[in-house]
């Protein structure tokens, strides 16, 4: 294993030596040497200590680790797992920005030049002197390119005045402080996959019903293709309003619309313990969500969009079901909310939350620059202390055949970005969207029998 890797970074080094920049090759140069000593040892107990920390049920094994590098020529480290699961790390500043326990990077497979990661986004390729998007594989115009380099200066701007000084320390000690890590990696072989057992991760604060976002998948929300660039804000509203009629307030959705895009769920109540230890009640099916949603109520021409866009939509949508006394919201934006996105989950609120492109940038952005937003639903904290979040991306998962519903994100890229969630302001009145598949007993998102 250890003369693999060897070998991947020695490839990885020639690889990059052919690339155009000669000052960022004599750079990846030392932190190469820099990793071959203990340090690259120590990268890999430190984020699999994390993702056996996220996921205990699966012990985790090293199965390929890629260096690429920022828009600003920073190195960024891949590691992709066995039997599954990624993370992204910023050697730099000591932050791991993204964890998916359950499916591997979208580079594990591949094979180019050059790989470059842009926070929230997602990697990027360069080969024969030209920038493509790994996922898409389209070119990416020089407008764009300049504005990535740009925009990645501001981003480690953050990651540097927000360094994890504690993996840093765990970075650069010494080989006795890591065999006593090791002592734990052991411990976790003794964790087992428990078949009859939905795999739920958790974090330190999650919203009430989160499990529908976990179990959320293609058939459940709506596809994010269509235009050019995706319309994933439009996505995140879908899943958000969809999430409030299910479990909030029954009349989110009109019965039409309800009848149209919203499939009741066939299933059966099944229990799981939560962060505590509670046992709570989940079903293991979730209403079916039609792709047609988005186009159909907010028309053909939606994009990617920014903050304020979405709860402009977002208000349009909900406006005609508006009743004093019966049927009131407020939707929160950043647009005129400062604040921080913890607060909607405190609330028991799902938010969609941006990448880094605030509506200055919107405004802003040079003609011929693409749009690179994403935006995602934030479901749960997974650890206040060190900024990080569970989130559901959003993503289509058929091609890709990734799992998306349960990642660990760093809230650093979000500091430019913006949020948006709904809270209705009437209590809660029950939706009968699941139906036990045994005896035909139709139950609300919160668990109370509706008939038999
Ligand atoms: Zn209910």
């Amino acid at each position: 294993m250890k003369t693999k890797l060897k070998s991947i970074y020695i490839i990885s080094l020639i690889i990059l030596s052919i690339g155009q920049k000669p000052s960022g090759f004599n750079k990846f140069k030392i932190e190469y040497k820099k990793l071959e000593s203990e340090k690259k040892e120590n990268i890999k107990d430190l984020l699999l200590e994390d993702i056996c920390k996220i996921n205990p049920n699966i012990y985790y094994s090293v199965k390929n680790i890629k260096l690429v590098k920022g828009f600003d020529d920073h190195d960024i480290l891949v590691a992709d797992f066995l039997p599954f699961g990624y993370s992204i790390f910023d050697i730099n500043s000591g932050i791991i920005l993204e964890v998916n326990p359950y499916s591997n990077s979208v580079i594990d497979n591949l094979d180019y030049e050059n790989y470059y990661y842009y926070p929230w986004k997602g990697f990027y390729y360069k080969k024969n002197n030209v920038l493509y998007d790994a996922v898409s594989n389209q070119v990416v115009n020089k407008e764009t390119t300049d504005f990535l380099v740009e925009k990645s200066k501001n981003i480690r701007k953050s990651f540097n005045s927000n360094k994890n000084e504690k993996n840093l320390f765990f970075l650069n000690s010494s080989k006795d402080f890591y065999n006593q890590k090791n002592i734990l990696k052991l411990n976790n072989s003794f964790y087992k996959q428990n078949e009859n057992e939905i795999n739920f991760i958790y974090g330190e604060r999650e919203i009430k019903y989160s499990w529908y976002f976990k179990l959320c998948d293609n058939d459940n929300f709506p596809s994010n293709t269509g235009s050019e660039q995706g319309i994933c804000g439009y996505v995140g509203a879908s899943m958000i309003l969809a999430f409030s009629e299910i479990f909030k307030v029954k009349g989110f959705f009109s019965e039409e619309e309800s009848e149209k895009y919203l499939t009741k769920a066939v299933t059966i109540p099944s229990y799981a313990k939560d962060y505590n230890g509670d046992t709570y009640m989940y079903f293991k099916d979730i209403p079916k969500f039609d792709d047609s949603f988005p186009y159909d109520i907010w028309g053909d021409d939606i994009g990617s969009s920014e903050p304020i866009g979405i709860e402009r939509k977002i208000r349009e949508f909900l406006r005609p079901k508006f009743k004093e006394g019966e049927f009131t919201y407020t939707v929160f934006s950043t647009y005129w909310l400062i604040g921080d996105v913890k607060t909607a989950i405190h609330k028991d609120c799902p938010a969609i939350y941006f990448g880094h492109m605030t509506k200055d940038d919107f405004v802003n952005r040079p003609i011929g620059v693409d749009e690179m937003n994403h935006a995602l639903v934030i479901y749960g904290i997974f650890n206040e202390k060190e900024d990080r979040y569970i989130c559901h991306t959003g993503w289509d998962n058929t091609e890709s055949n990734q799992n998306n519903s349960q990642v660990i994100l760093s809230g650093l890229g979000f500091l430019t970005g913006g949020f948006v969630y709904v809270e209705p302001l009437v209590k809660h009145k029950h939706a009968g969207y699941f139906i036990n598949e045994i005896n035909g007993t139709v139950y609300c998102g919160c668990g109370e029998v509706l008939e038999c």
